[in-house]
């Protein structure tokens, strides 16, 4: 029975043993530490490295759980095929050995351009003559990007009002803009430039007709409707009146000019009643011709009376030696043909005188007694023709009575002056003589444009104007021939 007994404990015993083993293993099994290895990048998978800029590569690591494994404990190799210099994307492979196992890691690298380029302006803000406002601007500018070079002729304009944005974007569509201001030029006010005379005389009860001005604005666009016109002119009283005008341009600037208006009263002449003014005797000699009726007007307009010294020269006019003696000019002989060579004698010269002077008889009822020689007496050219001729002429018709009328002051119309030199002329003489017999022709343009200007002036500084008669002044020269 023991045996049995003992048989049964021995099978329990041995099953015992195998449990406790078994648990043992188990337990060593759970209880013990467990060993995990990571390999893992530093830093993230795909990485920008800005253009031209160094790559500093922040590797690996290996852990083994939390430990770090020191570098002595593994080798490791990286193809590295990074160009720094160009745009792109770039691996790097890392090939690890440790603990006899090989490991690969990899990474991308992309070469980025994240520069912007640069526009440079040679000149900002630009000044523009602000006529010039509306037209095109020529910036002078450069555009240099670190990858694409220069890129100026990618630039774009874009005009504001008072500043032009440039952009350029280079390949990496990096953007750079830059903004231009503009300035102006000072502007210039409008000018405005009468029609007409600046002074105008008006008789007493006359009507004022406004002639007007043109404008233009500081750039030379014209303005003339934009012209304001105000007057306070009344004809019935006698004074200095202004004519106003005003004018603004587009941008405001403005102008004013002003005429004056003198109404005078009229008393039956245009002489001054005080005995010591100057007297200006205005003479035209060798028409009538082209410019004659528009002579008269302007002396008609003033009422100023001046004498003719006429010829024959251009008989289309020649009825105008009415008009001339109906308007209260005087009306003497210059000469018929006006050629020298009436100088040849006494008698041709006498011929041609006498010819002219039925002219002047037909055309306005009487025949003169005044005269002014071709050339004046002191002509020289005569010489050529008979010596001491003018001389000769000058006692024959002394003794008949007639009077010959030189000159103190020349317009030097005839000489080709233009309308402010013929003017200049004629002013600055008669400042310079009590009675001016000034010499102008009444078949030159600028002498007509000439003389309302003169006239004004006589009027204004207490001149009279007259016209010659039998008992002027004469002025002489002294004859050379
Ligand atoms: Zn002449």
């Amino acid at each position: 029975m023991k045996m049995v007994q003992l048989g049964i404990n021995k099978y329990r015993f041995f099953l015992l043993l195998f449990v406790v083993i078994i648990s043992f293993g188990i337990s060593f099994f759970l209880l013990r530490e467990e060993e995990i290895i990571s390999v893992d990048l530093v830093g993230s998978e795909q990485q920008y490295l800005p253009l031209n800029s160094n790559y500093i590569d922040p590797g690996f690591k290996i852990m083994i759980n939390d430990r770090v494994v020191d570098e002595k404990e593994y080798n490791y190799t990286v193809d590295n095929d990074i160009n720094v210099k160009v745009l792109g994307d770039y691996e790097l492979v890392y090939h690890i050995n440790y603990n006899d196992e090989e490991f690969v890691l990899k990474r991308n690298i992309s070469v980025v351009d994240t520069t912007k380029p640069v526009i440079n302006v040679s000149k900002n803000p630009v000044e523009i003559y602000y006529c010039d406002k509306e037209s095109n601007i020529n910036l002078e500018y450069t555009a240099v990007d670190d990858y694409d070079g220069v890129i100026t002729d990618k630039v774009e304009e874009i005009r504001e009002n008072d500043r032009i944005i440039l952009s350029v974007s280079d390949s990496s569509g990096n953007l750079t803009e830059v903004a231009v201001e503009i300035t102006y030029t000072d502007e210039v006010p409008p000018i405005i430039e009468l029609v007409g005379n600046e002074v105008v005389y008006l008789k007493k009860g006359a009507e004022y007709v406004e002639q007007g001005a043109y404008a233009s604005d500081g750039c030379g666009k014209s303005i003339d409707e934009d012209i304001k016109i105000s007057h306070n002119v009344d004809v019935n009283v006698p004074g200095e009146y202004e004519v106003i005008y005003e004018v603004s341009s587009s941008t405001g600037k403005t102008a004013i000019k002003k005429r004056t208006v003198v109404v005078y009263e009229y008393n039956g002449a245009s002489t001054n009643p005080q005995q010591d003014d100057k007297v200006v005797y205005l003479t035209f000699d060798d028409g009538p011709g082209v410019y004659t009726e528009e002579i008269l007007d302007i002396l008609a307009k003033y009422n100023v009376k001046a004498t003719f010294f006429v010829t024959n020269q251009f008989p289309k006019y020649i009825h105008l030696l009415s008009r001339e003696a109906e308007e209260g000019h005087t009306v003497a002989v210059h000469t018929l043909t006006h050629k020298w060579s009436i100088y040849q004698s006494v008698e041709t010269y006498m011929k041609d005188f006498n010819d002219m002077n039925d002219i002047v008889q037909k055309y306005t009822g009487k025949r003169t007694r005044l005269f002014r020689f071709p050339g004046g007496s002191s002509n020289t050219v005569s010489k050529k023709y008979a010596s001491g001729v003018v001389s000769a002429i000058s006692d024959r018709m002394t003794k008949d009575g007639y009077i010959y009328f030189d000159w103190n002051v020349d317009s030097e119309d005839a000489a080709g002056a233009n309308k402010e030199q013929i003017y200049n002329n004629v002013i600055s003489g008669m400042k310079s003589k009590k009675n001016a017999v000034v010499l102008m022709h009444d078949i030159k343009k600028h002498t007509a444009e000439a003389l309302e200007d003169i006239i004004n002036y006589g009027l204004a500084n207490g001149y009279t104007f007259k016209a010659l008669d039998e008992m002027s002044p004469t002025v002489h020269h002294p004859i050379n021939n």
